[in-house]
């Protein structure tokens, strides 16, 4: 497929806001799109693999800038010049390859094939030379370009696409596509098959080959597969054991809400252990005890375990809160020492999968009793979550206190006959917690300081997820909660550290304000929501304190517009009566 009608459908997706007209137009693209070329769709998403792979592009824009530079054969220097006027290094490099084509000769052109084939160079380059080798694969490109090409192209490596598209959207266009659906109601339940189908298989490629033959029962028959991340099932929240009870009906299982991360845990019938976050990302390798106690203490010759892993101290035994081993999650070197700083106990609390077979359809009663009949209870390297199961409210309220005196969060409430969806918030898994305001959002601006906060960001703009339109709408400004000065103790960030976490992403730069892109998520506490004019979700956080930063937390899960104002219409009512 030629590049130029993929870009000719990014300029059609880019040029609508309206999600149904962009949905309309995936769809007619879909119709025709050949098998060989669904690789595109990777493109589509801003991607080069499917969302299970962990190779991204990850070219910053100092490098898109001197590849632009480059292959046009203007100077970096003017490069940046023309980003800071235009304030999208996309249509820079259109309009700088649109100067250089009048003079040049056409040269031959670029394909999807192509375009993927460099790509997925990039995250395979290491080692000396590597910059000079990424520019060239690039300017390969680059040279081959049309300036509308170059212009989703610079967009891709940047990853800042524009175009609105996300896997939702896809979703939806392939029902409109390839299933004859009649009514709202049918669209919705063709839908959610085909984001089931997403959500264990995390390849959207995959999922559109099976979908295109327009057989709802083929979609059911994605499997799981061992040793590649599943999206986790997420919990809705209630305010009571009561109320759980009323909902999930009784007897019931509660577990300690521990307070720490989400790993999922692979074990191929080779041995090979993986460890998964819920973000879908590898980190194996940062916990080589969990892949130690996996191999000792689990038996089984494959398995998927859903499980959390909890910071301790290893003097007082005391368990800690998340914010201070998450440092762990995204460590990359001297592994060993922070092993000893900050070890953690691996808390198995579901199964997906076990020897060959997928356990997702069985009752939730069935893959508990399998877990305790596997993991040898090892305490402060893996166990079985405490768990009880009952029908009296007193008996789970002493539970629920006894986890809080634990210094775990809260509880857990699971209805003993429910499936196991990935990727769903479902209304069968409740958690319990002492009510605190908090959000998770992601920083998607910020401004730099002054004085002694000169040369870093010092104020965070904060937003949350619509869901409808998959956009990111700010609420409110953070900067405090966040430390004046670096230090060894773990715990907590500085202004400096943030900046430099945040730097790689910068889209835009204009006087001491910068654009950045959504990735970074940060757990806040608040004193109150209140309508606001000023932020695009029409809502501000008063007072917001910065907690934590959730590396572990994907953007698809972070707080929702419509959860913000459900909180803002409890809170008003709160205030009425
Ligand atoms: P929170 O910020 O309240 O932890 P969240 O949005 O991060 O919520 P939820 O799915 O809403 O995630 O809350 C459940 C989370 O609690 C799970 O993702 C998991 O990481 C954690 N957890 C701790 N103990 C358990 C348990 N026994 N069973 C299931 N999840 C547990």
């Amino acid at each position: 497929m030629l590049y130029k009608n993929l870009a000719e459908i990014y300029e059609a997706l880019g040029s609508t806001t309206k999600r149904l007209e962009k949905i309309d137009i995936l769809a007619d693209f879909l119709k025709t799109l050949k098998q060989e070329d669904k690789e595109v769709l990777y493109l589509l998403l801003g991607d080069i693999y499917p969302a299970y792979d962990e190779r991204k592009i990850g070219i910053s824009n100092q490098l898109a800038i001197k590849a632009i530079s480059k292959a046009t054969g203007i100077s970096e220097k003017d490069v940046v010049k023309e980003w800071k006027a235009i304030g999208d290094l996309g249509k820079v490099a259109e309009k700088l390859t649109k100067k250089k084509k009048q003079a040049t000769l056409h040269t031959s052109p670029l394909t999807t094939q192509k375009v993927l084939e460099n790509l997925r160079k990039l995250p395979e380059l290491e080692g000396k030379g590597t910059i000079e080798k990424k520019i060239s694969f690039i300017v390969e490109l680059l040279t081959s370009a049309l300036p509308i090409e170059a212009l989703y192209l610079v967009r891709t490596l940047i990853g800042d696409l524009r175009i609105g598209i996300q896997e939702s959207t896809i979703r939806d266009a392939m029902a409109v596509a390839f299933f004859d659906v009649k009514d709202a109601k049918q669209k919705k339940e063709i839908a959610d098959k085909i984001q089931s189908a997403i959500d264990r298989s995390n390849d959207i490629a995959l999922v559109f080959d099976i979908a295109k033959k327009g057989k709802v029962k083929d979609l059911e028959k994605i499997p799981v597969q061992v040793g590649k991340p599943i999206k986790v099932m997420l919990a809705q929240k209630v305010s009571s054991i009561k109320d759980g009870f009323e909902k999930l009906g009784k007897p019931c299982a509660i577990e300690y809400k521990y307070d720490g991360f989400r790993l999922l845990i692979h074990k191929t019938s080779d041995n090979e252990v993986k460890l998964f976050t819920r973000r879908l990302e590898n980190v194996t390798k940062q916990f080589p005890e969990v892949v130690e106690y996996v191999k000792k203490y689990v038996k089984g010759d494959s398995f998927i375990l859903d499980a959390e892993a909890i910071g301790f101290d290893r003097k007082t035994k005391r368990y800690k809160p998340f914010q201070e081993i998450s440092q762990r999650i995204k460590r990359k070197y001297h592994i060993e020492e922070l092993e000893k700083e900050l070890p953690v106990e691996v808390n198995v609390f579901d199964i997906l999968y076990y020897n060959g077979k997928s356990l997702l359809d069985e009752p939730f009663k069935k893959r508990t009793e399998l877990i305790k009949k596997i993991v040898e209870n090892k305490p402060f390297k893996i166990v079985c979550s405490k768990q009880i199961i009952t029908d009296s409210e007193k008996e789970a309220e002493r539970f629920y206190k006894k986890a809080l005196k634990d210094n775990q969060e809260g509880v857990m409430m699971k209805s003993l006959s429910a499936a196991y969806q990935p990727g769903s918030r479902v209304g069968h898994m409740l958690k319990i917690k002492p009510e605190e305001k908090d959000y998770d959002l992601v920083i998607v601006g910020a401004e730099y300081g002054t004085g002694k906060r000169a040369g870093w960001l010092s104020s965070f703009i904060l937003a949350c997820l619509d869901t409808e339109t998959g956009k990111f709408l700010e609420v409110g400004k953070v900067g405090t909660g966040i430390k004046e000065k670096s230090s060894a103790e773990s715990g907590g960030i500085s202004f400096e550290e943030l900046t430099e976490k945040l730097k790689p992403y910068i889209i835009s730069e204009k006087g001491r304000e910068v654009k950045i892109k959504p990735k970074i998520v940060v757990s806040v506490t608040y004193q109150e929501i209140q309508k606001s004019p000023n932020y695009s979700s029409g809502f501000a956080l008063r007072f917001p304190r910065f907690t934590a930063l959730r590396p572990d937390k994907p953007l698809s899960e972070i707080t929702t517009l419509n959860e913000i104002r459900e909180d803002y219409e409890k809170q008003r009512g709160k205030t009425k009566s």
